[in-house]
């Protein structure tokens, strides 16, 4: 047993982080402060193989798996959640073309968002239902050779930037209530989509969220991805593997959080001496950096689990569940050693709190880990 990187996988993570540094750290406060997408930092990502490193070579993908690909989201994410967030899920729903699409999907999709000429989105979750992903209402009726969709989504990543959706919709309503769905490539610019941009988010503002709708929008069936009728599952399957993914941004945030801490503890000076001598200090950072080593193995190890082609869910949901809860502590851990000061935005510690609580939300709320996890439990 080998726990180091490999020199590849080294490389990959420096550059990952000097590109953080030098790109997406000059943007962060202003981005978060005004809400803005950085689409020229997408690009710019993109032609250094970073969205949609975990495709591979053959369909445009930097190839570097899921492993590499949790490597590069700690490392953005070390600099800039919000930012790296729109690096990360530009190719958020091709994990469903990649999983289940058909040869010609894979060909004309992934190239397009590896390079960056493409940014495309997953449009799930809806206003009346998030967790209980067989409640969608969102209907895609055949008629000749196409489907016709009508419905709402919320929540959507990238909704107002991206130029095409993986959409998850009823095409099966006759059957049973997890039988019914299906995924469509749905492009963007379809008569019938109206799409608005979420604003006043707590954190992770320089991502794109928005509502879609989707009114008499009529794509070719060609467009399925994978099987009618299976879309709960392809998407059960899909969170599988992104899930790592998620608490490989936690793992990021967390770390920048620690090293902020650190840095200030040594800096600050209290009754005559560094805050960091005082044990008290040393504890929130002690219990901060255990946290994070034992998140790294989580996120390391689901990860390479999923290259290896034996996928865990259960330790996927485990990395989710830990790294959301190891991100909120740290970040409020890294808050309270600033003391006042981090409570002012002129501390980056400020954001990084605002920014933590979305990884306790989104892709499976922390309750919904503990589900996965404790029905696993109490079936062995
Ligand atoms: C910034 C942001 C970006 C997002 N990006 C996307 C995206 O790109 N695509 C997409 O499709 N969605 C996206 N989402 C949606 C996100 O995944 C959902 O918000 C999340 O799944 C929770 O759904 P909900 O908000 O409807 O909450 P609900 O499902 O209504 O849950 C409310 C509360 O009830 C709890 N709960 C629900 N069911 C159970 C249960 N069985 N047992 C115990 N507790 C339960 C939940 O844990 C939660 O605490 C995003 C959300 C945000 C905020």
């Amino acid at each position: 047993m080998d726990f180091s990187l490999s020199e590849e996988q080294t490389i990959l993570s420096d550059m990952a982080y000097k590109f953080a540094k030098q790109e997406l750290g000059p943007l962060a406060h202003e981005s978060d402060k005004e809400e803005i997408y950085q689409a020229g930092v997408v690009k710019k990502a993109a032609e250094l193989g970073m969205v949609g490193a975990w495709v591979p070579e053959q369909y445009g993908g930097a190839g570097v798996g899921c492993m590499g690909n949790a490597l590069i989201t700690e490392q953005l994410c070390r600099v800039d959640m919000g930012n790296a967030s729109s690096i990360i899920t530009a190719s958020f729903g091709c994990e469903a073309i990649w999983l289940y699409g058909s040869e010609e999907q894979k060909q004309e999709y992934l190239p397009l968002v590896c390079s960056g000429r493409a940014v495309s989105a997953g449009a799930f979750t809806e206003p009346d239902a998030g967790t209980d992903v067989a409640g969608y209402n969102t209907r895609a009726k055949a008629e000749g050779d196409d489907f016709v969709i009508n419905g709402n989504k919320m929540f959507i990543t990238n909704g107002t930037v991206c130029d095409f959706f993986v959409v998850q919709a009823i095409t099966e309503p006759e059957g049973k209530r997890h039988a019914r769905f299906s995924q469509i490539i749905v492009p963007a610019d379809s008569e019938g989509i109206t799409r608005n941009k979420i604003k006043g988010k707590m954190g992770i503002r320089a991502s794109d969220t928005a509502t879609v709708a989707f009114e008499e929008v009529r794509v070719p069936q060609a467009n399925l991805v994978g099987t009618a009728g299976r879309g709960f599952y392809q998407l059960m399957h899909f969170f599988d593997t992104t899930r790592p993914m998620v608490a490989a941004q936690a793992l990021g945030l967390s770390q920048a959080c620690l090293e902020a801490a650190v840095k200030y503890s040594k800096e600050r000076q209290a009754f005559g001496q560094p805050i960091g001598s005082f044990q008290l200090i040393q504890q929130k950072l002690t219990e901060m950096a255990i946290r994070i080593e034992a998140l790294r193995g989580l996120v390391y190890r689901s990860a390479w689990l999923i290259d290896a082609g034996k996928p865990d869910y259960t330790l996927a949901a485990m990395a989710k569940y830990f790294g959301g809860q190891t991100a909120v502590f740290c970040a409020n851990a890294a808050v309270e050693v600033h003391g006042g000061y981090g409570y002012i935005e002129e501390y980056e510690v400020e954001r990084y709190y605002r920014d933590a609580k979305i990884l306790e939300l989104y892709e499976g709320t922390k309750e919904a880990e503990v589900v996965t996890v404790g029905g696993v439990l109490m079936k062995g």
